[in-house]
């Protein structure tokens, strides 16, 4: 394959922090290097607190524990995303209640979301789909109204923003990615935001396996025991400190990044992509493209450049170009399968795999992805870049 689909940009200072933070001695979680990224966020977003996690599925399961879902109880999620949305939940024997996405875009239809709650319903996890945001005033209005908690599944929002609030810190709680396909990235990695300060405690105590290490280690307590349920869910300081070379290059990743993203939106909304890609079956993009809600770029409502995707009228023809890219080294690639179609609803969730979610099905099997991360310009100039 000539340009990849994704290729993880490292800054170059990755090797320097882990040796130094080898050489501090102390290389298990929560040392210099996770309190370096932790306040990184809580002073450049203003998230209350944040806890660097081993990826965004352990801080999904995290925010499971601390809101203390419980058999019987129902989450609702979007049916177009990751498995790890929903499984953080299924761990602890909630039922999931589907919602479909917008008409225009993968993430959940806000207008949906009321008929869907039940005196059972305990949380709701927004997805916000390629760092778009979701409308999160409507949301978090219906939320309070019915004393149900919100978690932001941030994992794909890093940098992203809604009416001036950085995405991840305005539910409850929000859960950020560090994978490797994510904007920044560690191999594995995540955190959790706790933006209800009601929840700091716990979450630190889950985090440190069920005990109040944590506050032991401030002295705020001479010694330190087993007070609830928990698990290991911190990284490693070797993985803190890769991530923390990641992090003082942000600005320069999210420059890069944009200035992608917006290369593609351009040809696409002006009609004038490169001619490797451009094809006759591709208007159905610039009839999705009118109103497109991710081509709202402003500072107030900031999307990160964390994907690109057209949209295709149908599979076939989106197939068709995929298969056209391929040939050429290119690889585009779809993304997700409804969740309530899949093997794992049909046999747990039988009456969820029922229900008609028709723009879910859709991003399911019209969506496409084109490469974007940071080296693409450099990689790709002799086939559609500058
Ligand atoms: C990447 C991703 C996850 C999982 O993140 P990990 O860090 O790999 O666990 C969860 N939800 C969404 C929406 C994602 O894009």
């Amino acid at each position: 394959m000539l340009i990849p689909f994704n290729k993880p940009y490292l800054t170059g200072n990755e090797l320097k922090y882990i040796q130094e933070a080898v050489s501090l001695g102390k290389i298990s979680g929560n040392g210099e290097f996770t309190r370096r990224c932790q306040e990184f966020f809580e002073q450049r977003y203003g998230f209350h607190k944040c806890l660097l996690t081993t990826s965004c599925t352990d801080a999904l399961e995290m925010a499971a524990i601390l809101l203390n879902i419980q058999p019987g109880d129902e989450v609702i999620l979007p049916s177009y995303t990751f498995v790890s949305s929903a499984n953080a939940f299924v761990l602890r024997g909630a039922k999931i209640i589907f919602i479909d996405s917008k008409p225009d875009h993968p993430n959940l239809d806000e207008r949906q979301l009321e008929d869907l709650i039940t005196p059972q319903t305990k949380a709701i996890v927004v997805v916000h789909y390629g760092g778009l945001a979701c409308e999160m005033d409507t949301i978090m209005e219906i939320a309070q109204r019915h004393g149900i908690s919100v978690v932001e599944d941030a994992a794909q929002a890093i940098d992203s923003a809604y009416k001036g609030k950085a995405l991840g810190g305005i539910g409850h709680l929000g859960c950020f990615s560090f994978h490797e396909t994510k904007n920044i990235q560690c191999g594995e990695g995540g955190m959790l935001v706790i933006n209800d300060p009601d929840l700091v405690k716990r979450a630190e105590i889950i985090w440190e396996k069920g005990t109040d290490r944590a506050a032991f280690f401030r002295g705020e307590i001479d010694k330190y025991g087993w007070v609830d349920t928990g698990s290991s869910f911190l990284p490693s300081e070797v993985t803190a400190a890769f991530l923390w070379a990641q992090l003082e290059n942000l600005e320069v990743i999210q420059q890069r990044r944009k200035q992608t993203w917006e290369d593609y939106f351009a040809w696409f909304q002006e009609k004038t992509p490169p001619s490797l890609l451009s094809v006759d079956y591709l208007d159905q993009f610039n009839k999705a493209a009118e109103g497109l809600p991710f081509a709202v770029v402003s500072e107030e409502n900031k999307v990160n450049a964390h994907l690109f995707y057209l949209l295709f009228e149908n599979l076939d023809y989106r197939t068709r170009f995929s298969q056209r890219l391929k040939e050429n080294g290119i690889l585009a690639v779809f993304h997700y399968q409804s969740l309530h179609q899949s093997s794992f609803a049909k046999s747990h969730f039988p009456e969820q795999s029922q229900r008609s979610l028709p723009n879910a099905d859709r991003f399911t099997d019209c969506l496409i992805r084109l490469p974007l991360f940071y080296e693409l310009p450099e990689l790709s100039q002799s086939h559609f870049f500058r």
